[in-house]
């Protein structure tokens, strides 16, 4: 077992104020790996302070320049994949494949996009007879969940950056370890001291502090609701920029007369990456319901592969498992139809649960409304491509969704779809398009140059 002291602040690992720890589980065998400091406020104000020392010399930093320490933060998470994804699968339970390819692969690919965009966006801009500059907010308190560690951190601090401003990080209390390797790669890069901290510890004790500091300008936060309405209400008080991104209940509607077998194995691989512990999973699949039984029989057979602890890792702690067991029980109590899965441990070890498929769910049933985020996918019937489309956008989420059919038609109810992206037919994930949710599924929009904006704020010269 490992212990880590110390935060990244002003460039150097400094010693915690405080002497709590947090006590970090690998989920697939239940065994403490490492403790990490638990950031106190006294914390959180040094590592505010360097970020807007900092602020004023990285704002006038050259893009070209801002690039270059980018690209090179980029090189140098490359130089470590194989700890990232080792890392990654300790203390998230991830599967070495994907936590190569998805939890490694992805962040790197997202960090050379904003090196790139550092160096060609244009940063003053001619309207009328007006010059628009457009500057970087300050000093970004970013607060990341523990799904995807690493994608989460550098779909923020990346395009912060990039933008010209400086950076706290509170990472999730589960996933220090990635993110301390991440704080390694960031210093190894070469920025100036206090562009970028990091402090780990407790939401609700670092996290909030975090988001109340008076140094901090803007405060990106993903993760729940509860806590992202919270946060939004704290950063309105006191008049701060805020980008939330929460959850998603979201749909793959099968058109009718689609082709079943990719439509369903599509759906389903989908809502059971990550252990399903992704706040885009299509949990909800609608399909007609002359093909409905068809597609349940196909959804059954498909969902056998996914054996947990080979295919399909552990959820990332005990209170996750349970939350997800206690929905899935919640499911049969309301009369859905449990076809594969269930609450029983599939394993004696670690926090696994077996995928569960639900038919005959209605919509109003809980499971077909609120946020799983685990392992558990519900079928459910309609009657008409408008009745879908009443289904598809009838929660208080608008994260993402699928559409399956013949193209045009496809396009066209994706088009009336409540939700910040849409994959038509599988289309493959584009980490350039702006990703972010409609109504409670957030507010802005990260990757690519949306997610650059966020961090930019306008001043208009008129000569
Ligand atoms: P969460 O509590 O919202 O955590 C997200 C981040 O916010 C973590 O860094 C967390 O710290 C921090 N945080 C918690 N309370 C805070 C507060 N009062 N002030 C400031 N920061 C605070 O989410 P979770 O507990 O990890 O997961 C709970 C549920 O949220 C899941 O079951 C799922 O439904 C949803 N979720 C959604 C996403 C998403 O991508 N949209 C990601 C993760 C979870 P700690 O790590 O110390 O809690
Ligand atoms: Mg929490």
């Amino acid at each position: 077992m490992k212990n880590h002291d110390g935060m990244y602040i002003g460039g150097a690992w400094r010693p915690a104020a405080g002497t709590d720890t947090i006590a970090v589980v690998n989920p697939a065998d239940e065994q403490v790996i490492a403790h990490v400091p638990a950031g106190t406020p006294e914390d959180v104000d040094a590592a505010v302070r360097a970020a807007r020392a900092a602020f004023p010399g990285w704002a006038a930093t050259p893009p070209a320049e801002r690039a270059a320490r980018i690209a090179a933060l980029r090189d140098a998470m490359a130089a470590r994949k194989d700890e990232i994804a080792a890392t990654v699968t300790a203390e998230l339970g991830a599967p070495p494949k994907a936590a190569q390819a998805v939890h490694t692969g992805l962040p790197i690919a997202v960090a050379g996009s904003y090196a790139e965009l550092a160096a060609t966006y244009a940063f003053e801009e001619r309207v009328g007879s007006s010059t628009v500059l457009l500057e970087p907010v300050g000093v970004v308190g970013a607060i990341t969940p523990w799904n995807y560690p690493l994608h989460q951190i550098v779909a923020k601090v990346a395009p912060a950056l990039a933008a010209g401003c400086t950076v706290v990080l509170k990472p999730a209390e589960y996933t220090p370890l990635t993110a301390r390797l991440f704080a390694g790669a960031v210093h190894e890069a070469g920025f100036p001291a206090g562009v970028f901290n990091m402090v780990t510890g407790l939401g609700p004790v670092a996290g909030q502090a975090l988001v109340e500091h008076d140094g901090v300008d803007l405060v990106s936060f993903t993760g729940s609701t509860a806590v992202g309405r919270r946060i939004g209400a704290l950063a309105g008080g006191a008049v701060k920029r805020v980008a939330l991104e929460l959850g998603g209940k979201s749909a793959s509607v099968v058109l009718p007369g689609a082709e079943l077998a990719p439509a369903v194995e599509g759906s389903l691989a989908n809502a059971l990456s990550n252990s399903g512990q992704r706040c885009s999973a299509l949990t909800r699949v609608l399909v007609h319901r002359d093909q409905y039984e068809e597609a349940v029989a196909l959804a059954a057979d498909a969902i056998a592969a996914y054996r947990p602890g080979d295919r399909i890792g552990p959820l990332v702690s005990a209170a996750q498992r349970d939350r997800v067991v206690g929905y899935i029980e919640k499911g049969v109590a309301e009369g859905a139809r449990l076809v594969a899965g269930g609450p029983a441990a599939p394993l004696e070890r670690g926090y696994y649960v077996s995928p569960a498929l639900f038919a005959d769910v209605t919509p109003g049933m809980t499971i077909a409304q609120e946020e799983i985020f685990g392992p558990v996918v519900s079928f459910l019937r309609y009657e008409d491509e408008e009745d879908a489309l009443r289904i598809a956008n009838g929660t208080v989420y608008g994260l993402a969704g699928a559409v399956w059919g013949e193209r045009e038609a496809a396009v066209a109810f994706a088009r009336r779809m409540e939700a910040g992206q849409v994959d038509i037919n599988g289309g493959r994930f584009n980490p350039l398009a702006p990703f972010g949710g409609y109504k409670q599924s957030g507010i802005g929009r990260e990757l690519g140059v949306h997610g650059l904006t966020e961090y930019l704020h306008t001043k208009s010269l008129q000569f």
